[in-house]
């Protein structure tokens, strides 16, 4: 752990375009040709390494983002795909079949949620969700059937941080394949490092971090990303959530600034939760002390990333938390949207938008409150200007 750098990792590699670019070149091809039948052939039953036969198997631009998101997360491969679902649920199916069980975290991303409670069970997929704070919750879940727990490094939208090391040890008894959804702390944690076997992002968010475009990745053992791929019976392969290659070259040029915005987005949110907290707001950022898993998260991290961009303020009701959204789009602190990543603030409701698949009853017993508003803090130059002005918001609408 000591020597991993997932920023170093993705720095060490290197490509060249075609024609001796700094840039790899985009392979703006879905099929590939071949000189001899029998090479088609082999490509096709996976026997012939460097030559490509269809980009939804792979393609020459995919396997350079794989490449570096696989040395960002430490796993031996990778498979970017055309969104963040694109990625969990191939995952989620390609370990589970009809009668197995799995064991979630239940605050996750609204999508993820909503396939494993909805979507899944039409599969004979069952899934029994958790704090996954509490380990020993965690384990009496566990049932002969079960064959995944999953979890987000930390969890949208309430901030709760899974001890991965804990959770990691959990799976190895029991025999069961830990996969992390690590979207919210890209750099600063590294989960495979921890213990998990599958790390999962949307590629949607910090990764890209442009609000461009959808994307994820799936981060494995070569065994699992083959398998994902195999063209008789990979989720990928067979569902076809595919990313476009100019996609993956555009997303690629962005991981490349990944390290020199997490530390903004890191400190930008850290100077605003301490002191949204002093002036007495609800205020939830891993960062802060007196966050439930400060401690643990602080061992957990790759601390010259800091504790990522992500905070909660709790402003009391749903109607507070609109007028307060919509002055400070007006006064253009930020902007009223789903996401998180972006170089400006986003903010939003996750009650009402991004968690509204949860069912009410659930999003009390969770603790989802009403007057919660979920910051994906940008990228401001001045953050103490821009804490000047969130406060005059929030004076205006009595707030504080
Ligand atoms: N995982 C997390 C933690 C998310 O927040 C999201 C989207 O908000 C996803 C997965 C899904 O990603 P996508 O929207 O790229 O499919």
């Amino acid at each position: 752990m000591k020597n991993f750098n997932p920023a170093d990792n993705i720095q060490d590699l290197q490509y060249f375009g075609e024609f001796g670019g700094v840039n790899p070149s985009i392979s703006d091809s879905s099929t590939y040709t071949f000189l001899s039948a029998k090479t088609m052939f082999d490509t096709f039953e996976g026997n012939m390494e460097g030559c490509y036969l269809y980009s939804r198997h792979s393609s020459p631009s995919n396997l350079y983002l794989d490449k570096a998101l696989a040395a960002m997360e430490g796993t031996e491969s990778a498979n970017v795909s055309a969104s963040g679902m694109g990625a969990i649920t191939p995952t989620l199916l390609q370990l589970c079949g009809a009668g197995d069980h799995v064991v979630s975290s239940r605050t996750i991303y609204g999508g993820t949620y909503a396939f494993l409670k909805n979507f899944a069970p039409r599969l004979g997929i069952k899934t029994t969700f958790v704090d996954i704070t509490k380990l020993e919750i965690v384990e009496a879940a566990i049932t002969a059937e079960t064959k995944v727990l999953y979890c987000e490094t930390v969890s949208n939208p309430l901030l709760e941080v899974a001890d991965i090391e804990g959770l990691a040890k959990l799976a190895k008894r029991h025999n069961l394949t830990l996969v992390v959804d690590n979207t919210f702390s890209p750099l600063s944690v590294s989960p495979a490092k921890l213990g998990a076997d599958i790390v999962i992002h949307s590629l949607t968010k910090y990764i890209n971090g442009s609000s461009d475009t959808v994307g994820g990745v799936t981060c494995a053992s070569q065994e699992f990303i083959d398998s994902l791929k195999n063209v008789n019976s990979g989720a990928s392969m067979l569902l076809g959530p595919t990313m476009d290659s100019m996609r993956s070259a555009s997303v690629m040029k962005n991981l490349r600034t990944l390290h020199i915005r997490m530390k903004q987005h890191s400190y930008n949110a850290m100077y605003l939760a301490e002191r949204f907290e002093k002036d007495g707001l609800i205020t939830v950022y891993p960062g802060l002390e007196s966050h439930p898993s400060h401690k643990l998260y602080k061992t957990m991290i790759n601390a010259e990333y800091g504790f990522g961009g992500m905070m909660t303020l709790d402003v009391g009701t749903l109607a507070k938390a609109n007028a307060l959204m919509e002055l400070m789009q007006a006064k253009n602190l930020g902007y009223l949207a789903v996401s998180l990543g972006f170089y400006k603030t986003l903010f939003s409701a996750p009650g009402t938008s991004t968690s509204s698949e949860i069912p009410l009853e659930e999003q009390i017993e969770m603790g989802l409150t009403d007057g919660l508003i979920r910051f994906s803090i940008g990228l401001d130059n001045d953050i103490e200007r821009t804490y000047q002005m969130m406060k005059a918001c929030m004076k205006e609408l009595d707030i504080m």
